[in-house]
């Protein structure tokens, strides 16, 4: 066999390993699987590379592959569930940067393969620096770094201009072939990217994510394209496209436009006071939310970023359980931007071992909610937040949320008087069948499971 049937046909059990691994996540039941195969695709891609013909720098690939491969081994390890959605947009402005570094290999080494694919390079550059930047910001966002809304004055001609400006610096960069012009042009291009991701924050921040995942995609397509190298063609329209649907469907759950996410974005800090809001929060204790769960007919759990930060999952299995043994019905509500990444309580629940039959999307368990005896909302805010269906002024208006207030009764488990990603005030929390149970989500769920067994003995 030669060197070449054995590339091309390695390529083609990447390809299919790929495709399988994207098949897997597309569900909870087979998305460790999924993880596998897109891994052993990855592996078996890096390792054909070696084989290219007049492959050099053996060396260098490897240095490269022990620091990249022992950095993300070790970092997978240590990271916390808490961080992890940080953690997944770095790792995604590390594939955007990649892709902005081969194209500048290219673009430097000035052999032009034809203009099509000159300008795919330079596509490439584009669109795979902007996401790094972009990336970098959401991380910095995510981590607290940096504040979730910041607005420059004028921000949108800023945009355009600059878009503008770094359109002429790559064709500057083409047509001189000038390490200053690339330079400048790459400048232009990673200012874009911080520029055009600053002002997004608060509940837009899901839809940029998995924005910024699509783009890094297409970069490393058309960067494939470039080198000829049709695993990353194959990776990068794959992650681009599946991208572009995620992008669409957080969108959707946000109920906003990308033209307004990217060009109005939501400007609303925190609102102290929480406009039109009456009432006050009453507390309840354990024993008494332990009694009000236990002699429900129906419950139904609405995990939210608290969940994860109090890494109460398991506990909350737990307490389903109990709450099944004396034959309450109980089922988990899920918003699709609940937590901090795409999929975030799904992960947590599936991993807790909480069975899949017993979670619903927003669509198909929103109506459940008025038939039911207690709304039980485990450090969820603005998903459960129902200024969204009536506060013109609240900066998540218009997003659909779960219809937890609907429920006969509410219990909210939190940990003080924190507001939601957003900043934005909770009327949920003041309305007359709500009642706050203090604490942190693991440690709450830890006494109700006491005082349910208790109750139950
Ligand atoms: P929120 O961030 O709105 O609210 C979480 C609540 O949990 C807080 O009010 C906090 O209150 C409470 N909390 C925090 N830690 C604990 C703990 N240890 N125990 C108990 N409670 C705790 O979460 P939601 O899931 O409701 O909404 C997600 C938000 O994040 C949306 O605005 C979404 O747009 C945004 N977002 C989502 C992303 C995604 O991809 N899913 C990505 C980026 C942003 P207190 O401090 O009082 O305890």
């Amino acid at each position: 066999m030669t060197r070449e049937v054995v590339i091309n046909s390695s390529y083609f059990v990447v390809a299919f390993l790929f495709i399988l691994g994207l098949k897997g996540m597309s569900s909870p039941v087979t998305a460790r699987r999924g993880i596998t195969w897109a891994g052993a695709g990855m592996v078996l891609a890096t390792l054909v590379t070696f084989a290219w013909p007049g492959m050099g720098n053996y060396g260098l690939m490897i240095i490269a592959l022990i620091l990249g491969g022992g950095i993300s081994w070790w970092s997978g390890r240590v990271v916390r569930m808490t961080d992890m959605p940080q953690m997944v947009a770095l790792f995604n402005g590390m594939g955007g940067g990649s892709a902005a570094a081969i194209a500048a290999i290219e673009l430097a080494r000035g052999e032009t393969h034809g203009t099509a694919v000159t300008v795919l390079a330079a596509l490439g550059a584009l669109i795979g620096s902007t996401a790094f930047s972009g990336s970098c910001i959401a991380f910095a966002k995510l981590q607290g770094i940096l504040r979730k809304t910041m607005h420059l004055p004028g921000q949108n001609a800023v945009n355009v201009i600059l878009a503008v400006l770094t359109i002429i610096s790559a064709i500057h960069a083409i047509v001189s072939g000038t390490a200053a012009g690339l330079a400048v042009f790459f400048g232009f291009a990673l200012l874009l990217g911080v520029i055009i991701t600053i002002p997004i924050g608060g509940a837009d921040m899901p839809v940029v994510i998995s924005l910024l995942n699509a783009l890094t995609g297409l970069a490393v397509g058309f960067e494939g394209y470039v080198l000829n190298n049709p695993a990353m063609m194959i990776a990068g329209v794959v992650v681009g496209a599946a991208g572009s649907l995620l992008t669409r469907l957080m969108a959707k759950a946000m109920n906003r436009p990308l033209f307004n996410v990217l060009f109005k974005p939501i400007t609303g800090e925190v609102r102290a006071g929480g406009a039109g809001i009456t009432g006050t929060m009453k507390e309840i204790s354990a024993l008494d939310a332990a009694a009000m769960l236990r002699y429900a007919r129906k419950v139904i759990i609405v995990p939210g970023y608290g969940m994860a930060v109090g890494q109460a999952q398991h506990k909350i299995r737990e307490m389903t359980e109990l709450l099944e043994e004396v034959g309450v019905e109980v089922k988990f509500a899920i918003h699709p931007v609940a937590g901090r990444m795409p999929g975030h309580m799904n992960v947590l629940l599936a991993e807790a071992d909480v069975p899949y039959e017993k979670i619903f999307d927003l669509e198909e368990i929103n109506e459940e909610f008025s038939q039911t005896d207690v709304t039980l909302v485990i450090g969820a805010n603005d998903v459960v937040n129902p200024a969204a269906r009536t506060d013109k002024s609240s900066p998540i208006y218009g997003m659909p949320i779960l219809n937890a207030d609907r429920a006969q009764n509410v219990i909210v488990i939190k940990r003080g008087k924190g507001a939601g990603y957003s900043g934005t005030e909770n009327p949920l929390f003041y309305a007359e069948n709500a009642r706050m149970l203090y604490g942190n989500a693991q440690t709450v769920v830890g006494e109700l499971i006491k005082d349910l067994k208790e109750l139950m003995s």
